[in-house]
């Protein structure tokens, strides 16, 4: 039997405890959603102060070289590199995810010019595959998508295919593949492979360079915490730097972009990725976030999130099995990104009355109701205080006012 008191008692004694006054967290919410939009942190509010009243407002034009505007896709690239296992100079803070895939795709097809197939999961986030599909129609070169079975992703793979293109830790479940034995069993046969770390990058630790990885992208807004509509990244591994043909060549791409020749000619390295201007408020604010996440130990900030884990299903049962709630993913801690999920057939308006109660998490359809475990920001009472809530929201039946079944464009 868990109680409360003995989860304050962990929280006591938890060494990242000091983190959570680093964010903005509203006064009695339980954010349990950050995996999807990450909060504020406070160090942002003063860095966007001073990049728009110093930066913008008093040295205007010259902050691309006085304030290095112009370097920051590189230098935020390499500090996020640092939280996924990459050496310097091979990620870029650029563009969104979907953008970023599809530069990563166009790039990574034509390194394998026989072969016309393109491996993913058919329960990918759904603008992976979006990504796939459109690019097939414009190249018309006969490429096709192929789906694997998420437990024997090897299953799918042979000398037909061109690329292996997966997403870390699935949105949904918080399944999680080993990359290093995934991008093994793809290289055996001659492919090559995107990982796409929407829901690994500041969540679990990832070793890009050690797993012998080729490409990567991810999300800037989720764990990283970097705003809303925050940059993605993107990551080539330094071995394919020279092949890669950037199907965006952007003048930020080009090797000297202020000589302004009219023919393209690729910058080396990782920053023929880049394509247009880069976003610095936006940036400014990732950067800030980013910096924050590299002062906490990862290795912590794992152990913690699995603890999480545990203690929601644990809570679940104990406090909730009368429900009908059914927990997802792998009961293997190590085999889960730091998310959970239940699924109800009301989980719709379950969440709708969580969120009433300022404990925000999110549904994602048919039946998910989707949880964050963050453990720089959440802590073990946490937990039990949106257990009880989810409790008394079944209990009483509150969750089934009609308010409640009114579907919002964002869910
Ligand atoms: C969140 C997410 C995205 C989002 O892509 P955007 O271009 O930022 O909208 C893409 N892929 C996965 C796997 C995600 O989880």
């Amino acid at each position: 039997m868990i109680t409360r008191a003995e989860l304050a008692a962990w929280d006591a004694q938890d060494s990242l405890a000091s983190f959570r006054d680093r964010f903005h967290l509203p006064d009695g919410v339980i954010y349990l959603d950050g995996n999807s939009l990450g909060p504020l942190p406070k160090a942002a509010v003063d860095r966007l102060q001073t990049v728009v009243n110093t930066e913008w407002g008093e040295d205007l034009i010259r902050s691309w070289n006085k304030n290095d505007w112009i370097g920051q896709p590189q230098r935020l690239g390499d500090k996020i590199g640092r939280l996924i296992g990459a050496a310097p100079g091979q990620v870029v803070a650029a563009d969104s995810t979907s953008i970023n895939l599809y530069k990563l795709l166009a790039a990574a097809l034509p390194m394998r010019r026989d072969r016309k197939v393109i491996v993913s999961q058919r329960d990918n986030f759904p603008t992976d595959l979006y990504m796939v599909q459109g690019l097939m129609v414009q190249l018309g070169q006969g490429h096709t998508l192929r789906y694997a079975d998420p437990n024997d992703i090897a299953a799918s793979l042979d000398s037909d295919v061109a690329v292996l293109m997966l997403t870390h830790v699935n949105y949904r479940d918080a399944q999680m593949y080993d990359m290093a034995a995934v991008t093994k069993a793809a290289h055996d046969c001659g492919a090559l492979v995107i990982w796409d770390l929407a829901h690994s990058a500041g969540a679990v630790p990832v070793s890009l360079d050690a797993a012998g990885a080729d490409f990567a992208v991810g999300c800037g807004y989720k764990f990283l915490n970097g705003g809303p509509g925050a940059p993605a990244f993107l990551y080539v591994a330094e071995r394919h730097h020279a092949e890669v043909r950037p199907v965006l060549a952007g003048w930020m791409g080009h090797a000297a972009p202020f000589d302004f020749s009219s023919d393209y000619a690729p910058a080396p390295g990782i920053k023929r990725m880049l394509c247009g201007t880069p976003p610095v408020l936006s940036m400014s604010a990732l950067e800030v976030a980013v910096d924050l996440l590299l002062e906490a130990d990862i290795a912590a900030t794992r152990t913690k999130s699995q603890r999480l884990t545990q203690l929601f299903f644990d809570l679940v049962d104990q406090e909730c099995s009368t429900f009908g709630f059914v927990s997802t993913g792998p009961s293997d801690l190590d085999r889960r990104g730091s998310q959970v999920s239940l699924t109800h057939p009301e989980g719709y308006p379950i969440m709708q009355a969580l969120i009433d109660r300022n404990v925000i998490g999110d549904f994602r359809a048919p039946d998910i109701l989707r949880f964050g475990l963050t453990p720089l920001y959440l802590r073990y009472v946490d937990l039990w205080d949106a257990i009880a809530v989810l409790k008394e929201v079944m209990a009483t039946g509150a969750w089934d006012a009609p308010a409640y079944k009114v579907r919002a464009a964002v869910t």
